[in-house]
Formats: structure tokens, C-alpha cells, sequence
């Protein structure tokens, strides 16, 4: 599979996001509740040091409900402040809103807390800021003492967002890592070959997710290889070529939607055990 990999874009996001970081007290890392581990830019928590930071997981609807609760029970055995959200059904966002609200951060003056959303694309980071500040949408930019070019946004009680939200550069070393990200949406198909991807993605599902597989393609058995399921899947969909060949392309990209769409199953790829 070939993996391109641009160390250029994780300088320049690096960069953007460390000028923004001199404005904040409280860094919001927006990550995938579908891929815990995967989801989190590591190379970033060099550059946060000793800014305090909350992990916000997102897309809770798409996750498997299994592996969210081993997570919650991961993350409060270790006293680690988390939370699991939905952005699109905006489901546990007050819990972080209240949170950000009772912090108190070590900021210099008697002001308010000022925090910002950071995540590899597609994670959220505009939903979520659009739904924490939907109600109190106050848009502040000249507020005296703050010299600030981008725009804040006031959220309940004393707090403010920096309503741009910084883009970390999704990291892969290995092909798994990879595959991940890009069927969570966060790296581009482009990047990686699309019928490879999915491929890729229905080994996955057979070993770890093989009754949503069934049920989603009524497909009768997955004790197959991967290259004859994914065959079986254009053959179910009727896509099919002239001459009768399975139409791997469009089987690709339907797969690929599919799981994206959360059409397939409530399906993470991180679980406890892997950690
Ligand atoms: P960003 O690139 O991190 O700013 O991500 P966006 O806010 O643009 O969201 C990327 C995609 O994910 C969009 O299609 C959103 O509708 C979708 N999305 C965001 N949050 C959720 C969520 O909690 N659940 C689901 N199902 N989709 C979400």
C-alpha cells in the first residue's frame, strides 16, 4: 500500500497552532471516539508542554458502545479527565462547557478562561465549536487588553473559544494506522488506494465486526478470504462491469461511504486492549 507521508505539513500546522497557543489556557484535543488511540497526534503533546488539556472524543453515534464504556471506565480508573460527546446529536457537550467553566487555570490576570479546539481533520472541530457556542454566540475581538487577530467566541459563563480551530496533521507509521484514519475520513482516500483501502477495512470487519458485515451486505458467510467477501459484496450490489466482472471501484467507494456513514454497524477501532 502506498503511504505518503509529508513532513512539511506537520511543521507548518505545528507552527500556526503554537502561535495560538500563547493566547490559551486550556487546549481542547478533539479526537475520534472510534479510534482512541489512533486519533491523537502524538508528536503534539511535545509541543503543548504544560498547558493544561481536556480530551473531548467525538462522534460517540458512529462508536461502538462497548468499547466507549471500557474506555469511560479506562479513563476514570486512571483519573483522567475525558469526555465522549456527539456533535451532530449535541449530546454531552454541557458536561465539557461546565467543566471548562469550573477549571481554574493559573491565568495571569482576573479574566476568562480562554481554550482552543485542536484535532486531525474531520474529527469535528467545526460542529463542535459551532454546536458549544450555538446559544451564545458573541463574537469578540476587541475586548480591551486582548490583542488578539483571530476572533473569540464567548460560551457560557466565563469562557471563550478561539473560534478557529487548529488542524494537527493525522500521524501514521504502519498500514493499520493508516487504514484507520482514512476510513474514520481523516486522511484522504487519495492517499491511500481506495480498493485497497477497503479491502483493507472488510479484513478488519470480518475479523472484529463479521455480523455487521453479514447484515449490512446479506452476505451468507464471511469464512472467506477478504479479496471473496468484498467480491461477494459488488455481486450482492449488482456491480457489475460488461462481461460480468465485480465493478471493484464502485464496491470500493460504497463500502467506504457506507462505513462512514455509520451504515454498516457502531464500529471502533481502538479498544482498551490495544493500548
Ligand atoms: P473538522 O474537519 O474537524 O472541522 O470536522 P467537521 O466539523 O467539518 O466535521 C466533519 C464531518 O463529520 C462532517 O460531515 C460532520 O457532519 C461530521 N460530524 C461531526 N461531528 C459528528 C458527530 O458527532 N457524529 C457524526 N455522525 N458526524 C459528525
Amino acid at each position: 500500500m502506498n503511504i505518503q507521508w509529508y513532513p512539511g505539513h506537520m511543521a507548518k500546522a505545528t507552527r500556526l497552532i503554537k502561535e495560538d497557543l500563547k493566547n490559551v489556557d486550556v487546549i481542547i484535543k478533539l479526537l475520534d471516539a472510534r479510534a482512541v488511540i489512533r486519533s491523537e497526534n502524538k508528536d503534539f503533546n511535545k509541543i503543548i508542554n504544560q498547558k493544561k488539556s481536556i480530551k473531548v472524543f467525538n462522534k460517540t453515534d458512529l462508536a461502538d458502545d462497548n468499547k466507549t464504556a471500557e474506555w469511560i471506565k479506562y479513563f476514570k480508573d486512571n483519573n483522567e479527565d475525558v469526555f465522549f460527546v456527539d456533535a451532530l446529536n449535541k449530546k454531552g457537550l454541557n458536561d465539557v462547557v461546565n467543566y471548562l467553566n469550573d477549571i481554574k487555570v493559573n491565568f495571569r490576570a482576573n479574566r476568562e478562561v480562554r481554550a482552543m479546539v485542536v484535532g486531525i481533520p474531520n474529527v469535528g472541530k467545526s460542529m463542535f465549536i459551532n454546536a458549544i457556542t450555538r446559544k451564545s454566540n458573541a463574537r469578540t475581538g476587541n475586548k480591551p487588553g486582548v490583542t488578539l487577530s483571530k476572533q473569540w467566541i464567548k460560551v457560557k459563563g466565563e469562557f471563550y473559544l478561539l473560534d478557529t480551530p487548529g488542524v494537527l496533521p493525522p500521524k501514521f507509521d504502519n498500514i493499520e494506522d493508516g487504514v484507520c484514519l482514512a476510513s474514520i475520513g481523516s486522511v484522504k482516500e487519495t492517499i491511500l488506494d481506495r480498493e485497497e483501502l477497503a479491502l483493507k477495512l472488510i479484513e478488519f470487519l470480518i475479523d472484529k465486526y463479521p455480523n455487521d458485515l453479514i447484515n449490512r451486505y446479506k452476505l451468507d458467510s464471511v469464512d472467506k478470504l477478504p479479496l471473496e467477501v468484498y467480491e461477494d459484496i459488488g455481486r450482492k450490489r449488482g456491480f457489475l462491469l460488461k462481461g460480468g466482472e465485480i465493478d471493484y471501484l464502485r464496491t470500493a467507494v460504497t463500502v467506504l461511504d457506507e462505513f462512514k456513514n455509520g451504515n454498516i454497524g457502531k464500529i471502533s477501532f481502538d479498544g482498551v486492549n490495544d493500548l
